[in-house]
């Protein structure tokens, strides 16, 4: 049974959408950009993107315009300047020194590691320092095994899973994005995490990580995924196909079917806008929110 959200005309609401630029938007991603938009405008709140290119070697040239372009083309503005974590190392650099205490080093091959078991053992914590190249590994003591999440309620880790030291900056240097998301969260703000829910998994570090860095921990949305006639999350490592913006009041429409709103026909809308308009007020009140 949802709990009815009290909406204030002072809503401090901020949530975002935070896209990897290795391809051009999906219908899956399109879906998880509209569910955390309609979420923010539902709370009259902020929705802010940010580009999640933090692992270079993924990063496409051009992605980044090409999505926000789509972004744009689907009627989805967002609201302040758009960040890149490529532009970020600097703060990540600074947060792994102010809890370098919490933190190590391993230069443990994968071979190593598999060898441990099913995860990471901590091998290394009282191996100090160790050799370049080497991870370095969040001492993961306080380790949260239990969330809320808003639509799959309370969910619990396997124990040994949450609370394996996970990696904040990787072998070859690179922050990981388990670090760089929670970072840029706390900075931006963030009250509301609305994704796909292939990232609920992960909400248990990020969760500790909030915790540890900020103090706090935001509320969760984790959205239905889309997946392809075999039963496969649709992803651009599966090829899936570019949402083509030509047909962007369709591609409102159907996005907004897997989030269990049902807008009618493409020929009952005259714009974008009057799409999300319509989206946002069913979303209120799937959310059961009052105004
Ligand atoms: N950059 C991640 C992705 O595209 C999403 C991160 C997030 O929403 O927290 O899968
Ligand atoms: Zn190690």
């Amino acid at each position: 049974m949802l709990k009815p959200i009290q909406l204030q005309s002072s809503n401090s609401y901020r949530g975002r959408f935070a896209p990897t630029p290795s391809g051009p938007l999906h219908f899956g991603s399109l879906v998880a950009a509209l569910g955390s938009f309609l979420d923010a405008r539902a709370h009259y709140g902020q929705w802010l993107v940010r580009i999640e290119d933090v692992d270079k070697t993924r990063a496409v040239p051009n992605a980044d315009t090409q999505i926000l372009n789509q972004l744009e083309a689907h009627g989805l503005h967002w609201d302040e300047t758009v960040i890149y974590q490529s532009q970020r190392d600097e703060v990540y650099a600074r947060v792994l020194g102010d809890i370098s205490a919490q933190t190590y080093m391993c230069d443990c091959s994968r071979k190593q590691i598999r060898a441990q078991g099913a995860y990471y053992n901590g091998h290394c914590r009282t191996r100090q320092p160790r050799p370049a190249p080497y991870a370095i590994r969040f001492k993961n003591d306080n380790a949260k095994t239990h969330l809320f999440d808003r639509r799959h309620q309370h969910v619990q880790a396997e124990a040994e899973f949450a609370q394996e030291d996970f990696i904040l900056r990787r072998r070859d240097g690179l922050f990981a994005y388990q670090l760089a998301v929670v970072v840029d969260d706390l900075e931006q703000g963030i009250t509301d995490v609305v994704r796909g829910s292939d990232l609920l998994i992960p909400s248990f570090w990020q969760a500790t990580l909030w915790q540890t860095l900020g103090g706090r921990t935001p509320r969760w949305l984790h959205l239905p995924l889309v997946t392809d006639p075999s039963g496969r999350k649709l992803s651009k490592q599966n090829h899936a196909p570019a949402i083509d913006e030509t047909f962007a009041v369709d591609n409102l429409i159907a996005a907004a079917k897997v989030l269990s709103l049902h807008l009618g026909e493409a020929k009952d809308y005259d714009s974008v806008d009057t799409v999300l308009k319509a989206s946002t007020q069913q979303w209120q009140s799937q959310w059961q929110m009052i105004v």
